[in-house]
């Protein structure tokens, strides 16, 4: 390599992170030394994004540093917790100063704009893999649950779900999309938003959440399992972007609102009697998510339109 792994650490992400007093020893030793405040637990997570598995070889570099925190600060504020350290295991065929520069700065904006400090990491040559771990806390037994719901709460999700598999689809030329649309789309794809306040909102509302990742039919039946539930989802009530439904017309939007992956959006239960306090301290306007069905005695996951089941085919839907 032409920079040495010292200078590419020092250069790119000795100062990528946010200031926080609670960093005892940062980058350059051996190992970070970190100081954990009294009466919280600490939450902690890893997630891997490989090149041409979970994002396309020639994406913006700036969109690589960006989701690779963005995943994991997802998870996070599923258990309605707040993110505090970071640390970047990284792969690298080569240093090459440009890319570096640009998925750092991808990587910083949005380390920053959550307050989380980059304490550590490795730096390894090999095929382009980025795997980030995310350390946060709760107030010791608040953490949420996909656990916790039961028979009768409402279910819920944050954003617009569907749009970044529209977003991927178009940077792969599977899918075209008038501009505007496009634009949008793809934003959502490169750079989501992981919705870290509202999951610590959550904390005094949500009886169960995860984070949709893989498709919110899917994530929202993981939760619904792990709660020993059902759930029936509605099929009108799910929320579609104008872009979204721009590109695809209503019904594929609201399908793949159903199955599309990449949302880091939350999907979360309240119980009925918590809707009130809910609706009031978390408006839903300003929030941003909707009511997309309820949990029922029994197991297994529904959608329903006009009041009957929608067949879903085991493979999914095709959508492109
Ligand atoms: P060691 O060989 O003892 O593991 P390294 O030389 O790999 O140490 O790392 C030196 C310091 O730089 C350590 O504090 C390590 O956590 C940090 N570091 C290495 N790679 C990265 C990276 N990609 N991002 C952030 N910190 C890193
Ligand atoms: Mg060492």
């Amino acid at each position: 390599m032409a920079l040495t792994e010292t200078s590419l650490i020092e250069r790119y992400f000795r100062a990528a992170g946010a200031q926080r007093a609670d960093v005892c020893l940062g980058i350059g030793d051996d190992a970070a030394v970190l100081q954990v405040p009294p009466g919280v637990e600490l939450v902690a997570t890893t997630d891997t994004l490989v090149a041409g598995v979970h994002f396309p070889l020639h994406s913006p570099p700036a969109s690589i540093g960006h989701r690779a925190l963005a995943v994991n600060l997802s998870d996070l504020a599923a258990m309605g917790a707040r993110p505090a350290w970071a640390l970047l295991a990284l792969t690298l065929p080569q240093a090459q100063e440009d890319w570096l520069g640009e998925f750092a700065a991808g990587l910083t904006a949005l380390a920053r704009e959550h307050r989380v400090a980059l304490v550590g990491g490795d730096t390894t040559r090999g095929p382009l893999c980025i795997s980030v771990q995310l350390l946060g806390f709760v107030p010791a037994g608040g953490a949420l649950r996909r656990s916790g719901a039961h028979p009768g709460d409402a279910l819920f999700v944050s954003g617009c779900p569907g749009d970044a598999a529209a977003g991927l689809a178009l940077e792969q030329a599977r899918l075209t999309a008038p501009p505007e649309a496009r634009a949008y789309l793809r934003e959502r794809f490169l750079f989501p938003s992981p919705r870290v306040a509202l999951g610590e909102a959550l904390r005094a509302h949500a009886s169960a959440c995860i984070d949709v990742s893989d498709g919110l039919l899917g994530d929202a039946g993981k939760l619904a399992a792990a709660s020993a539930v059902a759930a029936e989802l509605n099929f009108e009530a799910l929320p579609v972007s104008e872009p979204l439904r721009a590109a695809l017309g209503d019904e594929q939007a609201r399908r793949l609102a159903l199955s599309g992956g990449d949302d880091y959006e939350l999907c979360f239960a309240v119980p009925a009697a918590g809707l009130g306090a809910l609706l009031a301290q978390l408006p839903p306007q300003r929030w941003g998510y909707t009511r997309i069905g309820t949990l029922r005695s029994g197991s297994g996951t529904c959608v329903l339109r006009a009041g009957t089941v929608m067949e879903f085919s085991h493979s999914g839907y095709q959508h492109f």
